[in-house]
């Protein structure tokens, strides 16, 4: 064991970092975020506003993000579901804002339960904490193999009685949402629990699928958090948030540092919020090409899973690694996500769209 091996906590021993691969490549489908480029009238207004704050940079942001949180409420507000800016809790991507959540609510002694497969983030950012991670399971006799039904995930909650549960809607990586029964069910089941309803990819759902967003009132241990890394076009601005009692928000400042969210990230954020229908503009466009991979890739013979995100996870395949590695020799990311037999694509332009299913089509067949 090397000197650093020795020094380093016990329990981060052996793990591996998350390491989605940054390559440089013409069609990168492995990240799920917006391929399109933000538009050049938001462009100009993230210029300025960085204008704005660039002489006051001397002094510390504000450190509540208080006209963020005000922008933020009235977006999600959007939704119908009015959300007040005292309910609103923001980081440096959704997931500094889950670190904040496992920091406060999770730790030495307690428990952390999620449903997998789902998002790869949510148990390394619980073992950071040093919160126990349960694995739960999906899957439902008689329904899709991704699917978590309100009996299988009721069962699980009252078997382990976790801090915290992670559910994630619309999941990745198999972009399935879930019902809001099963959200108020696992609510219920697990009494002593902070409920966190990933929604990162919620922009992408299907008609029909209600956000928990409106579940909060009289929840107070349910929390939604939403990103603007996927449907905003806006990963490299990095800023999540959430949705949640005030009290419980008010309780994630014992855990963040001070001044986290500097203030050209405020002011951009801010600016593109003033436009979400333009930053939202490719919604309609990527779910199309969503619907035109799951439909495609049936066609070609392989299992995709219907997804209300902006991916779709496909399987049929003998080998994923040896599939990964072809369609990348063609110019093309895919993301394998640990599942055999399976990768996952994100939905993107449709020449990449087009890009995607042509590599796809000229595997060789024993890809199958
Ligand atoms: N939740 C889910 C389900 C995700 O897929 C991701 C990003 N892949 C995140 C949260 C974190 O996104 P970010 O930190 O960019 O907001």
């Amino acid at each position: 064991m090397s000197v650093i091996e020795q020094l380093l906590r016990e329990d981060l021993r052996g793990r591996t970092a998350y390491g989605a691969p940054q390559l440089d490549v013409p069609v990168a489908l492995n990240t799920n975020e917006n391929s399109y480029a933000v538009p050049a009238a938001v462009v100009d207004e993230i210029v300025a506003a960085v204008a704005e704050v660039a002489s006051g940079l001397n002094r510390y942001p504000d450190r509540e993000f208080t006209d963020l949180r005000d922008d933020l409420a009235a977006y999600l507000s959007r939704s119908g579901t009015t959300v007040r800016p005292e309910q609103i809790w923001a980081g440096n991507g959704s997931n500094e804002v889950l670190l904040h959540l496992l920091q406060a609510f999770g730790g030495s002694g307690r428990t952390a339960l999620g449903f997998t497969p789902a998002y790869s983030m949510h148990p390394i950012i619980t073992a950071t904490t040093g919160t126990s991670w349960v694995d739960g399971l999906r899957g439902v006799a008689g329904g899709g193999a991704f699917d978590l039904s309100v009996e299988s995930a009721v069962a699980q909650a009252q078997a382990h009685d976790p801090h915290v549960v992670f559910l994630c809607s619309p999941n990745n990586p198999t972009g399935t949402a879930l019902t809001l029964e099963v959200v108020t069910a696992v609510h219920d089941a697990a009494p002593r629990a902070v409920i966190v309803v990933d929604e990162a990819y919620a922009e992408f759902a299907r008609p029909g699928t209600p956000s928990a967003l409106t579940l909060l009132p009289g929840r107070p241990r349910l929390v939604v958090t939403r990103t603007m890394s996927k449907a905003f076009a806006f990963a490299g601005g990095r800023l999540g948030y959430l949705a949640a009692d005030p009290e419980l928000v008010d309780a994630l400042r014992l855990v963040r540092m001070p001044y986290h969210l500097s203030s050209p990230a405020q002011a951009i954020a801010r600016a593109t919020l003033l436009h979400a229908d333009a930053m939202l503009g490719t919604v309609d466009v990527i779910k199309a090409e969503r619907d035109r991979i799951v439909t495609a890739l049936a066609d070609l013979g392989l299992d995709p899973v219907p997804s209300d995100a902006n991916f779709v996870l496909f399987g049929g395949l003998r080998d994923s690694r040896a599939t990964w590695q072809a369609l990348l020799d063609r110019g093309v990311l895919v993301r394998d996500v640990g599942i055999a037999h399976y990768l996952r694509v994100t939905a993107g332009t449709p020449a990449e769209t087009t890009a995607f299913l042509d590599a796809v089509a000229a595997l060789p067949p024993d890809h199958l």
